[in-house]
């Protein structure tokens, strides 16, 4: 089992955000020159580790152009290089969205929903794919979030106000609400950072008590089910596990964002890491213990199946899909 306390320091001390804009839906937009991503049909993989059942459900990919902004502390002909050396695009980054869903004790525990419909044309599959699987939205008995941007939290609500997971328990971490709701934070935030707190405040707004559960990253918000506080990426970032060792399923969020670069290279920063040293101790911290458990990972932005294994390689990780 990971040490949950050990991350805990990484995000102790959280500067002022310094991300650029980028937490809008509007960033999950494909640049239409670049051509359109593919999606994986069926849009849903299942595996079972230990006593659960895991199944990736893609919710879209956008397709973004590549530009200097993207690894903020690395040349974009190293970023490059990288790319092209796995056969990977050098002009353009495909950006998966993946949520899980988690079978296990009986409950249905869905991790993280995709952009809803918030976002571009090549996103938004997360319902459809759910009953593809043979589950509906109302089945699910409880939402457990990583983090409050909006590709992970979009699809709690459509456009019409409803919660369409109507019959769940919706589990946020307590740091994250804390910062998110902060009048004080939101009033202080650049002009291109307060469209990010108001989309939570949407989503959020008027979701009855019964349903809004906040835990604390450390404790187990649904049986079963362990959170990990992961900070950096958020201020909040919270990591999800069940099992253990090698029967383990860890689904580490945005701990990384694609593992072409970011795995490979932990201490690059994403543009969208809000404390990029917290975010880049945090992620050599977890991926090290990790590797040493040996079970499988999920990674919201890894490619589809989105879930397999990690191993060392070089002064990095590599992700291994499962088959
Ligand atoms: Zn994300």
């Amino acid at each position: 089992m990971i040490h949950r306390r050990h991350f805990i320091a990484a995000g102790a001390a959280l500067p002022l955000l310094h991300a650029a804009a980028g937490f809008s839906p509007v960033w999950a937009q494909n640049a239409p020159h670049l051509g359109t991503p593919t999606l994986p049909s069926p849009g849903f993989r299942r595996t079972r580790v230990g006593d659960a059942e895991v199944i990736a459900l893609i919710d879209g990919v956008a397709r973004r152009p590549l530009g200097e902004e993207f690894v903020r502390n690395a040349p974009l002909a190293e970023v490059k290089a990288l790319l092209s050396s796995q056969g990977l695009s050098t002009d353009f980054i495909d950006i998966p969205f993946t949520p899980f869903l988690v079978v296990v004790g009986g409950r249905r525990v869905l991790m993280d929903t995709g952009l809803g419909e918030f976002g571009g044309a090549t996103t938004g599959k997360l319902m459809a794919h759910l009953q593809a699987a043979g589950v509906q939205p109302g089945d699910i008995d409880d939402v457990v979030i990583t983090h409050f941007h909006g590709d992970h939290i979009n699809g709690l609500r459509n456009r019409a106000g409803a919660f369409p997971f109507s019959k769940a328990r919706v589990h946020v971490p307590a740091p994250e609400w804390a910062f998110w709701m902060d009048d004080a934070r939101l009033n202080a935030a650049p002009a291109g950072m307060k469209g990010a707190f108001e989309n939570v405040r949407r989503t959020f707004a008027q979701m009855p008590s019964a349903m809004l559960q906040q835990f604390v990253p450390g404790t187990d918000p649904v049986a079963g089910i362990q959170s990990i506080p992961a900070y950096g990426h958020t201020p909040g970032h919270t990591l999800f596990q069940v099992g253990q060792g090698r029967n383990s399923f860890t689904y580490i969020g945005d701990l990384t964002n694609v593992p072409a670069l970011f795995a490979r290279n932990p201490d690059w920063a994403v543009v969208f890491d809000m404390d990029a040293e917290a975010a880049r101790q945090t992620r050599r911290a977890v991926f090290k213990q990790l590797v040493e458990q040996g079970g499988v990972v999920g990674g919201f932005h890894f490619p589809f199946p989105a879930f397999g294994r990690m191993t060392a390689r070089g002064q990095g990780y590599a992700f291994e899909a499962l088959s």
